[in-house]
């Protein structure tokens, strides 16, 4: 079901666009760019392509590595734009990736077109494995 977009969802998707001509991407030469919103800062992630192709990394991956490392851990939106005629939606190692940040944060898709498309995570991964299944034995034990 298609959702209000709103500014900072084109923003954020904006970012995404910026940095997509930054993929590495010599085997697919699929273009995907990535931003994400995470604690009031932006950081972008492109796809990196390996000779050994299981090595390869998702735009959206990268991004969140680059929030991670910020010291982020808690993602309030991700904005994906890719090569693609349609809208680009994350893969199925990003969605669950990304539910370890939020299993609800916005998801902005963009691709060739002005089309843009919105979603939340849990829309596009229902019944994501997050933490809280490894904590049921666990009772209080943190890290
Ligand atoms: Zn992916």
């Amino acid at each position: 079901m298609p959702k209000h977009i709103t500014e900072g969802d084109l923003a954020l998707l904006a970012f995404a666009r910026e940095i997509q001509q930054r993929a590495y991407v010599p085997y697919s030469n699929f273009r995907v760019g990535a931003a994400i919103y995470a604690g009031g800062e932006i950081f972008q992630g492109v796809n990196v392509e390996n000779a050994a192709y299981g090595s390869t990394i998702c735009a959206e991956r990268s991004a969140a590595l680059a929030a991670v490392t910020a010291g982020h851990t808690d993602f309030d939106a991700v904005a994906v734009i890719g090569d693609s005629d349609a809208p680009c939606v994350p893969c199925g190692a990003c969605r669950q990736f990304l539910a370890e940040f939020n299993p609800s944060m916005r998801v902005i898709m963009s691709g060739k077109t002005d089309a843009v498309d919105v979603m939340r995570l849990d829309e596009l991964l229902p019944e994501a494995f997050v933490r809280g299944y490894l904590d049921q034995d666990n009772g209080d034990d943190e890290e």
